[in-house]
């Protein structure tokens, strides 16, 4: 069946309009999924009985299960939610003074296969629909009764290996009459897929678009990150370049420093070149070793030198706060899991 929850609100309007109902019905129905957050038709009591009835033969409304729910040392605190197909997926939710943000999954495993990334080597699935990717938010709000005020897709999958539906989510996330959170409050984060950063840029969203650049010459980057070797720096930066001239947004670059790899000051050096003058902000991640993996933390005395070195050159940079890494919440541990 059908989940209701994959519609934006003018696809719904539509749907109801092939039903032969109202559209301002699905306006209803969108505010008691996004706003009162209700998980059956039966709660929609300014329906009329047989509009529900009508609704229940049409459609599904996606509810998660929580299969887990671990709690960091700082807060952090991560969902195992199962997606009613023997799929797990993680969703992480941190809690700033500003508010509380949600990192959500886009896809059940990832295709990518960033060599320092806990989300490879466990295989790639499927895309998450619309409607799966907004569950991971109103599943949240119900379980710790909370409103949520920003989004990031930085948990597992490549957001833009699933375009449109992570867009299609967007606007549901978007939408006023929908979760109400601003395109400003929403991060979207790519590994690099260049032709998708194009059209990105073209839907003038207002999104902030954080780049995963770890490296600055396309022998370190591509070793790192396979996709390096279908779309090179020099295009990474050109479709960055486009993004900003047509939203008028900085950019986020992160950068994952790992020791004896990427942390030295000529690597600091070139990406002060490569990121001269553009409107940005580089995030300073201390890598997260990971099972089998070559990579391991640099030290902080030398994440402490390589911000100080792009500060000092006119390129803003800060550290990230580690969170969840207790509970292998922080970034890049997180894992698809199968249920049976
Ligand atoms: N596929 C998208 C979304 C994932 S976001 C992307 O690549 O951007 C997760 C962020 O965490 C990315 O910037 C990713 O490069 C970074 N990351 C992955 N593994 C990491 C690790 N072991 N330590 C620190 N950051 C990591």
């Amino acid at each position: 069946m059908k989940n209701i929850k994959d519609y934006n609100l003018d696809e719904l309007k539509q749907e109801f309009i092939k039903l032969g109902e109202k559209p301002y019905r699905a306006e209803q129905v969108f505010k008691w999924l996004y706003t009162t957050n209700v998980t059956t038709f039966d709660e929609m009591s300014n329906l009329s009985l047989e509009l529900r009835e009508k609704l229940k033969n049409e459609f599904s409304i996606c509810v998660y299960n929580i299969i887990k729910k671990q709690e960091s040392s700082d807060g952090t605190k991560k969902y195992l939610f199962d997606i009613l197909d023997t799929n797990a997926i993680e969703t992480v939710l941190m809690s700033y003074h500003h508010g509380y943000t949600i990192c959500v999954s886009s896809q059940v495993g990832c295709k990518m296969g960033c060599k320092f990334c806990a989300s490879t080597g466990i295989q790639f699935v499927r895309n998450l629909t619309a409607g799966e990717i907004v569950e991971q938010i109103l599943a949240v709000q119900r379980d710790e009764n909370i409103k949520i005020s920003n989004v990031v897709f930085m948990g597992i999958g490549e957001p833009f290996d699933n375009y449109d539906n992570v867009l299609n989510a967007i606007k549901i996330i978007n939408n006023q009459k929908g979760l109400n959170i601003g395109a400003r409050h929403i991060s979207v984060s790519t590994s690099g897929l260049v032709p998708k950063i194009y059209d990105f840029a073209n839907e003038e969203l207002q999104c902030t678009l954080s780049i995963s650049l770890h490296a600055t010459t396309n022998e370190k980057r591509s070793a790192m990150m396979p996709i390096n070797n279908k779309y090179s720096i020099e295009e990474l930066m050109e479709a960055c370049k486009y993004y900003i001239s047509k939203t008028n947004k900085r950019i986020s670059f992160e950068y994952a420093l790992a020791k004896d790899n990427n942390e030295s000051i000529e690597d600091a050096k070139r990406l002060v070149k490569l990121l001269k003058g553009m409107l940005c902000h580089v995030n300073l991640i201390p890598i997260n070793p990971i099972d089998n993996g070559k990579y391991t933390k640099s030290t902080n005395e030398n994440i402490m030198k390589f911000r100080d070195y792009l500060n000092d050159n006119g390129i803003v940079a800060t550290i990230r706060r580690e969170l969840g890494s207790d509970i292998d919440a922080a970034c890049g541990q997180l894992r698809r899991k199968n249920l049976k």
